[in-house]
């Protein structure tokens, strides 16, 4: 590389030349051996064809260069040097370290880029500004466009056939789990983690709840509030496979023990407070719902604990409430 000898201003000692451009020393590097010095491009370039010092011959590997004497440093840092585009009327004096940056961004640089401001603002090289036409230009930009987004549309199909076909092998994965499960104690097991896991899962994008009057609990929802209730899980997306299991989890002969009858309920009515509950979005207008996860409630004494997840239905009474919730635990959760 180096900087054209023909731009600096006044006498440039010999020894600031590169021996291999000829012009003057851009990032001089020397051999440690002979101290012959070069441009770091120029030398660099070099080793790569031969091991030797250009100038004498003697061995030159790249691990022998080393940065020029501080001498030499100051010499390179006292000359000026003109810009390039001095015959386009750039006036600039300019030490080395500034030369490169300075052209990049020089005015009179007919490449340098400017912004249209006939209408378009696309950024144009100065020197296409007199041809530019922001019609024809934008016209490009259209038509550009438009293929792309006929390109991402075809991506989306194509992704939308896959995930598609990777619901339905979940599902014939799932079937097949769950055969296993029904046949062997290890697997059910597992099975029942991944269960929970899941169920928290889901349970984290919902909102926590409270519960202002837990005498206001619903035991056995009618068949439409059944519906309403499926209906609310699979729309706030609880995983398919466990929605059924849910569904039956809205009968207190499903709750634990500590639930089951309204008797064992008034007696537990002080711990009832202690659930940790999430409100389920309902699709059809009618009674508040909460999910009750046993992810979500470890702290609660064995006869009021979910087994997977409780679904209760309130006549009223129940608010969202805006709590920070704790990241999700990851395998220790399991
Ligand atoms: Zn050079
Ligand atoms: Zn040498
Ligand atoms: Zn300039
Ligand atoms: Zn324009």
């Amino acid at each position: 590389m180096g900087y054209d000898l023909g731009l600096i201003v006044g006498h440039v000692d010999e020894e600031l030349l590169c021996p291999i451009c000829a012009d003057v020393l851009e990032e001089p590097m020397q051999s440690s051996s002979c101290e012959h010095a070069f441009c770091r491009f120029c030398i660099e370039k070099w080793i790569q064809e031969k091991q030797i010092c250009p100038v004498d011959r003697s061995d030159l590997l790249a691990i022998h260069l080393v940065p020029v004497s501080r001498l030499m440093r100051n010499m390179l840092g006292r000359l000026k040097i003109r810009c390039s585009f001095a015959d386009n009327g750039c006036a600039a004096l300019l030490p080395l370290s500034e030369f490169r940056e300075h052209v990049a961004n020089c005015q009179n640089n007919p490449k340098v880029v400017v912004t249209c401001t006939k209408g378009c603002g696309m950024k144009v090289p100065k020197d296409e500004l007199a041809r530019h036409n922001c019609i024809f230009e934008l016209r490009e930009q259209l038509r550009e466009q438009i293929n792309e987004i006929s390109e991402l549309r075809d991506m989306q199909a194509h992704q939308e056939r896959r995930l598609s076909e990777h619901r339905r092998e979940l599902e014939l994965v799932q079937y097949y789990i769950a055969a296993l499960r029904s046949t062997n104690s290890v697997i059910r097991n597992v099975g029942d983690q991944l269960d929970r896991y899941a169920l928290m899962r889901w349970g984290r994008s919902l909102p926590l709840a409270s519960v202002r009057t837990w005498g206001s609990l619903i035991s056995t929802p009618d068949t439409s509030m059944h519906m309403m209730v499926r209906e609310g899980l699979r729309a706030s997306g609880c995983p398919m496979h466990l929605i059924n299991v849910l569904m039956d989890c809205c009968y207190e002969d499903s709750w634990p023990e500590g639930l089951s009858t309204l008797e064992m309920r008034r007696m537990n009515l002080h711990r009832l407070a202690q659930y940790v509950t999430r409100l389920l979005p309902v699709l059809i207008t009618g009674k508040p719902c909460v999910v009750v996860l046993c992810g979500d409630n470890s702290h609660m004494a064995e006869n009021l604990r979910p087994v997977l997840g409780i679904v209760m239905i309130f006549i009223d009474g129940v608010d969202e409430t805006h709590t920070e919730q704790a990241p999700l635990p990851d395998s220790d959760y399991l």
